[in-house]
């Protein structure tokens, strides 16, 4: 079902009958109050009859500069652009865009986790991306997920490169999936985890083929492909439904590298911006995802005039989201969720599982 509309308005108590039973948000005005930033509004949940002001919960919540510069620091930071030049340029110290930064990627990536599902997968590709880190992060791996047809980055993981790490991958794609009519075709370079990590992710429900790509003075030359996982009347099956890839390949999540090594200088060749924290690159990952599949118009997504993102094409939202939208949402407050790092999921750890009285 597509939803095509954001949550703005939620209690944001957690112990509110409207969050614990699910039931309507009934918010009403309570009172206006005049800040040095103009006027806020004081609203009243029905429900609990507590009050709060109608900020709570988004990213501008408690900001003393207009939430144009956030969005303005934000994009920027998505864009690539080094904090020092945003601080110069927009007057704002390190540590504020620091702590701004991690705020809008701890909201980007709860909002990526409730909005993003794909109806019809298609294509999965898989890959890893090497992080320069200064010394003891050095063996720093992003891995990334790439559903083809609709271009969705799915998932990414800051990891080394282990099976468990892979495995979390995997099952983190596959919760982006909501329904698997068909068996999903996913390709991935030749490490050896992908196997085992699919065929415990997806079962049946995918076929996996790896590709040895070969290069001659930086050019791609020639493609091997062997199947892992699953009969071969599955892989025609799979490939006879992908309008993209002619022969397996891992060509669209490669693309995918190029435009986040433009947009983190962690991700760059040869940089001197090296990661000292993973959480400081899984904060501008988180932020970096979410911008690519909501905000950011995708150039081979074009039908007509219009150039669609690749939520759009999945079917999530009918027009391009804006920073703004995304950081007003309202998500449903979630104390254990807010102490996860950005960078963590349920999935990731069964001894870090929710605690069951929660
Ligand atoms: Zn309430």
């Amino acid at each position: 079902m597509p939803q095509h509309r954001i949550c703005r308005r939620r209690c944001p108590h957690e112990d509110c009958r409207s969050n614990r039973e699910g039931l309507r948000t009934k918010l009403v005005l309570h009172s206006r109050l005049m800040t040095q930033r103009g006027e806020r509004r004081r609203l009243r949940c029905k429900h609990c009859d507590r009050t709060f002001v109608s900020t709570r919960g988004t990213v501008y919540y408690r900001l003393r500069r207009p939430r144009a510069v956030v969005d303005r620091v934000s994009r920027a930071s998505v864009d690539g652009v080094a904090p020092a030049v945003i601080s110069r340029v927009e007057g704002v110290s390190l540590g504020t865009i620091s702590r701004w930064k991690a705020r809008a990627a701890r909201h980007a990536w709860r909002f990526t986790q409730e909005h993003l599902l794909i109806d019809r997968p298609v294509e999965l590709q898989f890959d890893e991306l090497k992080g320069h880190g200064a010394t003891e992060e050095s063996d720093t791996w992003v891995y990334n997920c790439l559903e083809v047809s609709t271009r969705v980055w799915t998932s990414w993981r800051v990891a080394r490169r282990t099976l468990r790490s892979t495995t979390v991958l995997a099952r983190e794609a596959r919760d982006r999936l909501r329904c698997i009519t068909e068996p999903v075709l996913c390709t991935s370079d030749e490490m050896k985890y992908y196997p085992v990590s699919l065929k415990r992710a997806f079962e049946k429900f995918c076929v996996h083929v790896q590709v040895d790509n070969r290069y001659s003075s930086g050019r791609l030359v020639r493609t091997n492909w062997k199947l892992t996982w699953g009969p071969r009347w599955r892989l025609d099956a799979a490939r006879s439904r992908s309008e993209d890839s002619k022969k397996p390949n891992t060509a669209y999540v490669e693309r995918l590298h190029l435009t986040m090594r433009r947009g983190c200088s962690y991700l760059h060749r040869r940089t001197n911006g090296r990661m000292r924290k993973r959480r400081c690159l899984g904060e501008n990952l988180a932020l970096q995802q979410c911008h690519y599949n909501f905000v950011r118009p995708h150039a081979s997504l074009k039908l007509d005039k219009q150039t669609r993102t690749p939520a759009m094409q999945a079917g999530i939202f009918n027009r391009p989201l804006t920073l703004r939208e995304i950081f007003s949402w309202v998500p449903k407050p979630d104390p254990w969720l807010d102490r996860l790092p950005v960078d963590e999921t349920r999935r990731q750890d069964p001894f870090r599982a929710r605690p069951s009285n929660s």
